[in-house]
């Protein structure tokens, strides 16, 4: 495809240089990409009402007369108003319009308009405030955009159509007729036509259907063939007899069903001759560590060094102190390789690493950069908590070595967008607690109630259990540490006399958050006020409460992640969220915290309230941007283009075909961002 469709938008009739840049700033270069500048919802003339049903109060569609335009006021300077009389036969209207002359400059008497507005006042004497209107001829339905600074709906709506005009002269199609037909697909060019102009509801649904098909096939596409290239041979086969009873006999507890089901998937990757692209997900708390060291002892039985990364050093240490007790007493050699640690024992460690005495290596991901060189690294395990993204998964698998890679992920996320960010990745997924967990009572308070909250901590303090207050992390890091350091200096004063506070944020250095982690587990410190560091994995059984200020900050997951610390050992463990916001928003949220501990039906609420792009905060999960496809309710869509994408790579596993070039071409610069590489 080329011409016109695809030259700059600067150059589209009727938008020049000023409007080029507004678009511009909206990432749309080209008229093609202005197609895709979707409609958020539209606004349906034919639903209209008779004028005497009209809901006072609320938005109505109406279809009017003009009667009398009367004389435009002016009634301060710089404040026009311009007003009409209407009628549709059931009763009148006054339309007022506010500083919008033009508009009300095209209205004409005795003439028909299909109206949409507020409708104010009372039975005798109704008006209708800065209406939307439609001549009579006009479509029907008029869809409505994501509005920006200096790009009116009407401007939008206007380029859009130019656009269209340029596309119908231009005919294309990305999808083969074969995959059109199969799943009943309308064309491209008709479906752009009808997710803007719409001639009714249906047409819109088919449009929308088509072009959010499309978006996904081409995600799923993309992540196959990424899955596919790095299905390399391995050279770390392992052998499937490898007996690991001994271990299992070892271990504190016994596995869950969830933890055995996942930790048979993944010895099995382990002895295939493909390198082993796992995910393992599973609730907080449900026990991912223990299947690491299972995978771990696994591999060092098999002669094959391991290696773990935490996003943080905290969580380096805690895993490096589980792993080293499950698996030391088995001779297995594990090494702890952080940031802090002292050049000289550094390079002690990396020439063990070399020489292969370390079987088993914990760290942050340093670990894999260039100066570390390991003997036989044939299994690598990341616990990601969304910090790593794509790109690096793919990062990796390019090193020349294919290792065995397993992610851990501790946010449940539905399904759906699992197969969209993980796709490229077998999943694993632990959906039970170890037994005898007490679930965690959470409790939504207001700022009122804050020294009852306290005195429930103080309670519990007083019995000789420990507890975090978690405070939002404020962009600015200065005025992040301020903040939690005034706030513990309060509390300290107030409602925590008496008992021993540390507090924790970002901007400590790592040596510093290590000692008061540690102060913290050994039961040291009796109150942790802290930041959203403490966010990952830290597991102190002993802490049964945690207090969370201004809670509408966060997100659901996040404060499911965070009450994940809590409630790690026999005692009955708390939750007490604060805030002071009583929108229906927030108090909606604050209830889904209080009402259940599913991890999955949190986060399934969580996308639906703040969409895929807030749920990952500012991580970079690498991935194209979705436009269409809403992927927090298409489920279906998604899992059919799921098999679609399977069935196109089966027969053509390179997508080399003529029928399948535009697909390829539109995928390759879908995922130009690192990930085809
Ligand atoms: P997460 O999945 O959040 O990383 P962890 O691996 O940190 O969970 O495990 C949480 C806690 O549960 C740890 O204290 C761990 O020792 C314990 N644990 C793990 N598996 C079991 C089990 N099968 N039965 C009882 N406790 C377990
Ligand atoms: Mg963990």
């Amino acid at each position: 495809m080329s011409g016109k469709l695809f030259g700059d938008i600067e150059y589209m009739k009727g938008i020049g240089s000023i409007k080029g840049e507004k678009y511009r700033r909206l990432g749309i270069t080209t008229p093609y990409e202005l197609l895709f500048h979707i409609p958020r919802n539209y606004l349906d003339f034919s639903r209209c009402v008779p004028l005497s049903e009209a809901v006072t109060g609320e938005n109505n569609f109406l279809r009017l007369t003009v009667i009398k335009k009367l004389p435009v006021q002016s009634v301060r300077k710089g404040l026009a108003v311009a007003k009409a009389t209407a009628t549709d036969g059931t009763d009148d209207i006054l339309l007022v319009f506010y500083n919008n002359i033009y508009t009300f400059n095209t209205l004409k008497e005795n003439h028909i308009y299909y109206m949409y507005g507020k409708v104010t006042g009372n039975l005798i004497k109704k008006e209708m405030n800065a209406p939307v209107f439609l001549s009579e001829g006009d479509n029907l339905i008029q869809p409505v955009y994501r509005l920006t600074k200096g790009l009116s709906l009407n401007v939008i709506r206007n380029d859009i159509k130019r656009a269209i005009e340029i596309l119908v002269n231009e005919p294309s199609e990305t999808l083969p007729e074969s995959i059109r037909r199969e799943y009943n697909l309308a064309p491209l060019v008709w479906s752009l036509e009808n997710i803007h102009f719409p001639e009714n509801s249906l047409s819109a649904d088919n449009a929308r259907y088509r072009l959010a098909f499309e978006e996904l096939l081409k995600l799923q596409l993309g992540m196959l063939m990424l899955k596919s290239r790095s299905k390399s041979h391995t050279a770390f086969k392992m052998n499937k007899n490898t007996d690991i009873s001994d271990f299992l006999d070892s271990l504190p507890f016994r596995l869950t069903d969830g933890q055995k089901k996942a930790t048979d998937e993944i010895t099995a990757d382990l002895c295939r001759d493909v390198p082993m692209n796992r995910l393992l997900q599973g609730d907080v708390g449900s026990g991912k560590t223990a299947v690491a060291s299972v995978a771990c002892y696994f591999s060092a039985k098999n002669g094959i060094q391991s290696a773990l990364m935490a996003p943080t050093e905290i969580l380096a240490v805690q895993h490096y102190n589980t792993l080293c007790g499950f698996l030391e007493p088995f001779g297995i050699n594990v090494c702890l390789l952080t940031g802090s640690v002292t050049a000289k024992n550094k390079s002690a460690i990396r020439e063990k690493i070399l020489s292969g005495y370390y079987d088993v290596i914990v760290g942050t991901h340093a670990i894999i950069q260039k100066d570390v060189e390991y003997k036989s690294l044939g299994l690598v395990i990341t616990d990601e908590q969304h910090r790593f993204g794509v790109a690096q998964r793919s990062a990796l698998a390019g090193k020349g070595i294919s290792p065995h890679r397993l992610v851990m992920s501790a946010t449940p996320i539905p399904r759906t967008l699992a197969l969209m960010i993980y796709g490229d990745l077998d999943i694993s997924v632990i959906r039970q607690l170890p037994q005898g967990r007490k679930p965690i009572k959470t409790y939504a308070v207001t700022g009122k109630m804050r020294h009852r909250a306290f005195n429930f901590v103080r309670d519990r303090l007083s019995e000789g259990r420990q507890a975090y207050v978690v405070c939002p992390m404020i962009e600015d890091s200065d005025s992040e540490l301020l903040a939690v350091r005034s706030y513990a200096e309060n509390a300290v004063k107030e409602d925590l006399r008496g008992f021993s506070v540390e507090i924790l944020h970002g901007k400590m250095s790592a040596n510093e958050k290590d000692r008061v982690m540690k102060k913290f587990r050994d039961g040291n410190t009796d109150v942790l006020i802290c930041t959203t560091v403490v966010e990952v994995g830290v597991d102190v059984p002993n802490a049964v409460v945690m207090v969370i200020e201004n809670a509408e900050r966060f997100g659901l997951s996040q404060i499911h992640q965070l009450r994940g610390r809590v409630g790690r050992g026999q005692f009955e463990s708390s939750c007490i969220l604060i805030t002071d916001n009583l929108s229906e928003e927030c108090r909606h949220r604050m209830k889904i915290m209080s009402s259940t501990t599913d991890g999955f039906k949190i986060s399934e609420e969580d996308l639906k309230m703040r969409g895929p792009g807030d749920f990952f905060g500012n991580a970079q999960h690498g991935l194209p941007p979705v436009k269409v496809a809403d992927i927090s309710c298409d489920m279906e869509l998604m899992q059919t283009a799921h098999r679609c994408a399977e069935e196109i790579l089966l027969a053509d596993p390179l997508l080399e075909s003529e029928d399948n070039k535009c697909l390829k071409n539109e995928i390759v610069k879908l995922f130009q961002n690192g990930i085809t590489g």
